[in-house]
């Protein structure tokens, strides 16, 4: 079996080899790009009527840790998650029992994860994927 050659990471300037395309830091910055490319917050519904809620549900006891717990978790939460991921235009966006805080990690970790469809949404109290 031939082994194969590693490649420099795409991205102009990086010499990091990788087997194919970017290494994982250039990687991470295009998906940081995608995400961007989604829209603003305010078209993804995240008016200043959901900054104000979040901003009081994380700093509710209840609410002060993350509940995600993915791999890389910060712990502390920083923004409300849809335990069920649902558009603005759901009812469920608004649904206090379908909120759990979570780490800003973690939020957009699952978040790209229930964008680019791997897998089902997460159930509430899931520990890891
Ligand atoms: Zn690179
Ligand atoms: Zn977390």
């Amino acid at each position: 079996m031939a082994i194969k050659p590693k490649h420099p990471c795409s991205h102009p300037g990086c010499a990091a080899l990788v087997d194919k395309g970017k290494c994982p830091e250039h990687s991470k910055q295009d998906a940081k790009r995608y995400d961007n490319q989604r829209g603003s917050a305010h078209q993804r519904g995240y008016t200043a009527r959901w900054a104000r809620y979040s901003k009081w549900f994380i700093r509710q006891p209840e609410n002060v840790f993350c509940k995600l717990q993915l791999p890389g978790c910060t712990n502390l939460t920083g923004c409300v998650d849809h335990i069920q991921p649902c558009p603005p235009t759901d009812p469920l966006f608004w649904s206090p029992a379908n909120h759990q805080g979570a780490c800003i990690h973690c939020n957009s970790v699952k978040g790209k994860r229930y964008i680019v469809g791997e897998g089902k949404p997460f159930e509430a109290g899931m520990r890891r994927v």
